[in-house]
């Protein structure tokens, strides 16, 4: 019978690494490096039991849900090459043009309902400007934020103007989604239309707006660990406030169709060292969660994650959220957030806001 011997020097390593951060201190880029570069299936389980303290540390038991709806579907300009909602694509996904506000009152109430804190009003389209269109986003979020219902949140593509992030600061929007999508350099295999430059200016208007920032990433689209781990670097510099990991359920259509999806392991592993990398944000499973981790969805809690999407994804779909909430109390976890205002990432977020008016490099 052959024996595999435990290295006990990576057991030390690890122990080291999580202890650190349990301490309030950081982990450099370097030693992020070597733990997304782990292997064996003892060292995955060490670093989980750490993000798993680390988790407890930072957040106690709380878990924040979200949801969304999507305002507007499909014919998008861009090509994301793993969007169904992509004009560039032949795809089976919904097209419809801007909602009026009963859907989003619905999906505010059900939400509620479901003890969501947040709802994010998503649209398909390349980015926002000044005008009619922009009225009606304001307008909508408005009548959302005076609800009292959730909290609301958006996903609306590139600003490019500080006086949009501003007007939908003034219409009391709270948070903002704008993914890095992955690594600066693996960007520009991933979409041509606009740049990752791009991206960061819109979450600079955005700060300067005083907005929240929920920014992250998809996993599993040819990346490498090493993209991933820029890409948890560049989101800590950038000191946004949750972090969505999607993991890639590709789509029949698009160009990442035939992308084999991620190992469940492989990406327990990765969601670890984010939360190593990123201890006081909310890490959050978003899209891909039930195809991609199977049985081993409940373990993203020990993997480091403090936060859930839950309903279904704008083109595909999730397991029901009763599901969801069942899985929390099984853990003892407790979805209750009340209102959730980021007051548990302050020292984090007293320097979010710069101070000038221009997006500019200082964070
Ligand atoms: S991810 Fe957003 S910007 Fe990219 S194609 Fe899809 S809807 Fe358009």
């Amino acid at each position: 019978m052959s024996v595999e011997w435990v290295d006990i020097s990576n057991h030390e390593k690890i122990t080291e690494l999580g202890q650190r951060v349990l301490n309030e201190g950081e982990i450099s880029r370097n030693e992020a490096e070597w733990l997304f570069q782990l292997e064996n299936q003892v060292d995955i389980y060490d670093l989980l039991s750490w993000s798993n303290r680390i988790r407890e540390h930072y957040k106690g038991n709380k878990i924040h849900l979200c949801s969304i709806v999507n305002t507007k579907a499909g014919g998008c300009s861009e090509n994301c090459k793993f969007c169904s909602q992509s004009a560039a694509y032949t795809t089976e996904s919904p097209k419809y043009e801007f909602v009026d506000s009963e859907p989003v009152r619905q999906a505010a109430e059900e939400a509620k309902d479901n003890q969501v804190t947040a709802l994010g009003l998503v649209a398909a389209w390349k980015g926002l400007s000044e005008g009619p269109v922009l009225d009606e986003v304001c307008n909508q979020i408005e009548k959302l934020a005076k609800s009292g219902t959730v909290r609301p949140d958006a996903s609306l593509g590139l600003i490019k103007d500080q006086v949009v992030a501003d007007r939908l600061k003034k219409s009391g929007l709270q948070c903002y989604n704008h993914n890095l999508e992955t690594s600066e350099r693996f960007f520009p295999e991933v979409c041509s239309t606009h740049s990752f430059e791009e991206r960061i200016e819109t979450i600079q208007y955005l700060k300067n707006a005083g907005i929240k920032i929920c920014s992250g990433g998809i996993f599993g689209m040819g990346e490498t660990l090493s993209d991933r781990c820029d890409m948890a670097f560049r989101l800590k510099d950038l000191k946004v406030n949750v972090v969505p990991i999607n993991l890639l359920n590709p789509v029949e259509g698009t160009p990442l169709s035939e992308r084999p999806n991620i190992d469940p392991m492989e990406a327990l592993k990765c969601i670890a060292c984010f939360r190593l990398i990123l201890p006081r944000q909310e890490i959050m499973i978003a899209g891909g969660r039930a195809v991609n981790l199977r049985d081993l969805q409940s373990m993203i809690f020990m993997a480091g994650a403090s936060a859930l999407m839950v309903g279904n994804y704008l083109t595909t779909l999730n397991q029901t959220v009763e599901q969801d909430l069942q899985m929390l109390k099984d853990l003892g976890l407790d979805p209750d957030w009340g209102n959730h205002n980021f007051q548990d990432q302050e020292a984090d977020s007293e320097s979010t806001e710069c101070s000038l008016e221009k997006p500019c490099d200082c964070n």
